[in-house]
């Protein structure tokens, strides 16, 4: 029993809400391998510059360098033989051609981990997290705790007015809910899955 795949890449996925602690699940495994002299690389969508443009930054702030890059592949131009580790954080914002991208790596020999939302601001299934969860050999899923009760949170509640699917906040724009104190947007009475 070996408790790692040997001679092969991988997938591992870390999903949930925000405040979940992805970023810093995906920052402690990075960081394991590179005490295991492995060779990592780190990349966020540059949309994505709340705390910093070229590092990936927990909500308790812990930090860690990254390349920031707008479509998935450009992470296959940037990811050389070398790479051990490729972790990718904030995956929602860089649509369903990352899942082609993640198993190209995985199929390369690199082991991936991907960190990202499961739920957009209306509850539904955010892509391409749903297909990477299908397709990963390893997968995650944190929750946080509901401001509102306090308990297990799997929801991000959106406090702002916007109804676009992508907003780019933290604190100011998002809190984490549980099922019960999660509120669909009133626009929104369907609470289905399809667009
Ligand atoms: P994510 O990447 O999933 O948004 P982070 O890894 O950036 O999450 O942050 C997780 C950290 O956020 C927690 O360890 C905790 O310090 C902080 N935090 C703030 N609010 C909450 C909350 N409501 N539930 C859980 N953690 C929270
Ligand atoms: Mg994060
Ligand atoms: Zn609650």
């Amino acid at each position: 029993m070996q408790l790692q795949p040997r001679d092969t890449g991988w997938i591992e996925v870390v999903c949930g809400s925000m405040f979940s602690g992805k970023t810093e699940e995906l920052i402690r495994r990075v960081r394991l391998a590179r005490i295991a002299r492995q060779k990592t690389v780190i990349f966020k969508p540059r949309v994505d510059d709340r705390y910093a443009e070229r590092q990936i930054v927990s909500h308790d702030d812990q930090r860690m360098d990254s390349i920031p890059v707008v479509h998935a592949e450009e992470i296959l131009e940037r990811v050389g033989d070398d790479i051990d580790v490729v972790g990718i954080d904030e995956a929602q914002f860089f649509g369903i051609d990352l899942v082609a991208v993640c198993e190209n790596l995985a199929n390369r020999g690199k082991r991936v981990i991907v960190a990202g939302l499961d739920q957009d601001y209306r509850g539904r299934p955010f892509e391409p997290i749903p297909s990477l969860l299908s397709v990963a050999e390893f997968v995650t899923k944190n929750l946080a705790v509901c401001v509102k009760c306090g308990n297990p949170a799997n929801r991000s509640q959106r406090i702002t007015g916007s109804t676009a699917r992508i907003v780019v906040g933290a604190a100011e724009a998002y809190e984490a809910r549980c099922r019960r104190c999660f509120n669909t947007e009133p626009d929104d009475p369907s609470e289905g899955i399809d667009d």
